[in-house]
Order: structure tokens, then C-alpha cells, then sequence
């Protein structure tokens, strides 16, 4: 589904040239549960953000379901990402003007394939179902609680059916509880089929994955089990 190879990322400002990411190479395949965690500054949001064509590689090569992406032009990306891509963002990004429904709607009005009323109605309601929220498909996102606004951003996320969901700290605004839900709710969404991605500084919830990555100073360190034989502590 992806897979990237020696990808670095370099932010040059005035003052300093910031290697955010170098040499990094990985791959997720069908029905993955990767996570990548790391101290901050480590280039986490950088990696997840070149993974879901919200920016660009200094180098490096990634092919996004069999598609190379390496240095494709901002529009074809947008239409790649609406179409292979399901972002889930730290802070939800959820549209206040526009109802839940609307919201989780969005990626299907962008997407090129056209959608009737009927699918994109069914489509909604189908992601309203996973993510356990069937009866606020009218609210507003600011008549929600933290939890429930993080639920409806991974229905968006999930609509247009997407190769690979992609999140980042998806628990990092949340209280322990709703952030154990959320992770209980991505468990489950892998377990019926989805490959996820995801950003975590807790190590307890970079357990929930069955690999695991860690960053260092934007370089994969040595020894991960993501090279190895499979989940950390069982035996190869
Ligand atoms: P955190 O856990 O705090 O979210 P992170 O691992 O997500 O950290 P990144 O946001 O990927 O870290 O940043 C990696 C490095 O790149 C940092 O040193 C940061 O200052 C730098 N950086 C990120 N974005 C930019 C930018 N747009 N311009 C310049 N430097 C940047
Ligand atoms: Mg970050």
C-alpha cells in the first residue's frame, strides 16, 4: 500500500537548516497497524504529513499504492490524497458551519468520482455506524464533546474508503478515557480490514499496533521490530 524509500525532509529557514527526516524507509501493507512514536521534534507529523501528500519529500521515493507520488504537482496530489487518504488530525479540523453529516461528506464532494445524494447519504451514515455516533448526524461539531468530535473526524476520514487512515495523536486532546476509546475504536476499525497509521508519543498506545516504529532525531532506530519478527516481546 505504501511503501517509501530514503525519504528526507530538510525545512531551511534564515538561521538553521532543519533535518526533520533522513534516509527513512518503510513500507505498510494491507491491513497494517503501524505506529510511529519518538520524542517531539523527532519528525513524526513530518513523516505522516509527506505519507498523506500534505507535503513533499526533499528526496526520496514513495509510492502510494502502486502510484509513484515522490514529486507529484499540488493538484494531482489533492485529488490522489482525497481519493487514497484518510487524515486524522490532532485537532479534529472539523468544519463548525457544517453539520456532522455534512462534515463526514466532505472528501466524497472533492473526490473526482461523482457520488449521488443517495450514496453519499449511505456512505455517511455506514461511517456514522462505525464510529458509534448514529444519532448526532445533525449537530453541530461545537455540540460535541472532544471524544465525539475526534469520532466523526475518523468517520470523514474513513468515507471515500481509503487505501490507508493516517493519524496523528489522535488521543493527544483527549482525557484518558476518551483517548482509551478512541484507541479501542481504531483496534477495532483494523480488525475489519482498515490499514492504519498512526502517530503516538505514548508508549502504552503505540502498543496497540503490531509495529512499530520509533524516531529518532528523523532516523529510524536500529533494531525496530518493524524490521524484525513482529509484535515487541514475542518471540520471532
Ligand atoms: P511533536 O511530538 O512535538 O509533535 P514531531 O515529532 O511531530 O514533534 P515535527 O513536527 O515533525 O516533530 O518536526 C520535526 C522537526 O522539523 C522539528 O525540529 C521542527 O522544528 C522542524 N520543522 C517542522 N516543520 C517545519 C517548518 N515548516 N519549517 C521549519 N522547520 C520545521
Ligand atoms: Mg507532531
Amino acid at each position: 500500500k505504501i511503501k517509501v524509500e530514503n525519504l528526507s525532509k530538510v525545512f531551511s529557514t534564515d538561521e538553521v537548516d532543519t533535518y526533520a527526516l533522513a534516509d527513512v524507509s518503510l513500507s505498510i501493507l494491507e491491513g497494517d497497524y503501524v505506529s510511529i512514536s519518538g520524542p517531539s521534534g523527532c519528525g513524526k507529523s513530518t513523516l505522516l504529513s509527506i505519507l498523506g501528500l500534505l507535503d513533499t519529500p526533499s528526496a526520496g521515493q514513495y509510492w502510494l499504492d502502486g502510484i509513484d507520488v515522490s514529486q507529484i504537482g499540488l493538484s494531482q496530489s489533492a485529488e490522489i490524497r482525497c481519493e487514497k487518504i484518510g487524515f486524522v488530525f490532532q485537532q479534529f479540523n472539523l468544519i463548525d458551519e457544517l453539520s456532522v453529516a455534512d462534515n463526514i461528506a466532505l472528501p466524497l464532494r472533492y473526490s473526482r468520482k461523482k457520488h449521488s445524494r443517495e450514496e453519499t447519504a449511505a456512505r455517511v451514515a455506514d461511517c456514522l455506524g462505525k464510529v458509534g455516533m448514529q444519532n448526532r448526524s445533525g449537530h453541530k461539531p461545537n455540540q460535541l464533546s472532544g471524544g465525539q468530535q475526534q469520532r466523526i473526524a475518523i468517520a470523514r476520514a474513513l468515507v471515500a474508503q481509503p487505501a490507508v487512515l493516517l493519524v496523528d495523536e489522535p488521543t493527544g486532546n483527549l482525557d484518558s478515557k476518551n483517548g482509551d476509546a478512541i484507541m479501542d475504536l481504531l483496534g477495532q476499525l483494523n480488525a475489519g480490514g482498515t490499514t492504519i497509521c498512526m502517530v503516538t508519543h505514548d508508549p502504552r498506545y503505540a502498543n496497540f499496533a503490531h509495529k512499530q516504529i520509533n524516531l529518532l532525531d528523523g532516523k529510524i532506530q536500529p533494531g525496530d521490530p518493524h524490521h524484525g519478527a513482529g509484535r515487541q516481546g514475542e518471540a520471532a
